[in-house]
């Protein structure tokens, strides 16, 4: 059967400040900027999911877009959406919510909520010009 990855775009907006207790304060201001400011700020994320598969015979599908949407607007984008990262998602508790650590946690939560697709790749998108990517650790984490 031939294979396909398949993407969907969804959005959310939220807060966060990027601030780690392993530096002082100077060096939290100096490594992150704008991205420090105390009282948070939002940005307009975007989240690129992509799982691959076997394409099926009958339906001509990989996983049915929508229900793919349908799944991760319910495990992940409401939990995500309108909120403080730092302060309203448990996930973030002690993780710092850089755009690389929200792909992380983007990954464990969908990694099992896709099947019988595979998730193969988080495309995060913090700004219009910058997104990261994050594929898996090797260990399948
Ligand atoms: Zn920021």
């Amino acid at each position: 059967m031939p294979r396909c990855a398949v993407t969907r775009r969804l959005h959310f907006n939220a807060a966060h400040r990027l601030h780690t207790p392993r530096l002082s304060d100077a060096e939290n201001a100096r490594v992150f900027g704008v991205c420090n400011n105390p009282n948070f700020h939002g940005h307009n994320y975007n989240l690129d999911v992509t799982v691959e598969g076997e394409i099926d015979p009958v339906t001509g599908y990989v996983l049915d877009i929508n229900e793919l949407k349908h799944r991760v607007e319910t495990v992940l984008v409401r939990y995500l959406d309108h909120k403080n990262l730092n302060l309203d998602v448990p996930w973030f508790r002690d993780v710092n919510p850089t755009a690389e650590n929200i792909a992380v946690v983007c990954w464990r939560v969908l990694a099992p909520a896709v099947a019988p697709a595979r998730l193969t790749r988080i495309r995060l998108w913090e700004t219009e010009r910058n997104y990261v990517d994050y594929h898996g650790s090797d260990d399948g984490s």
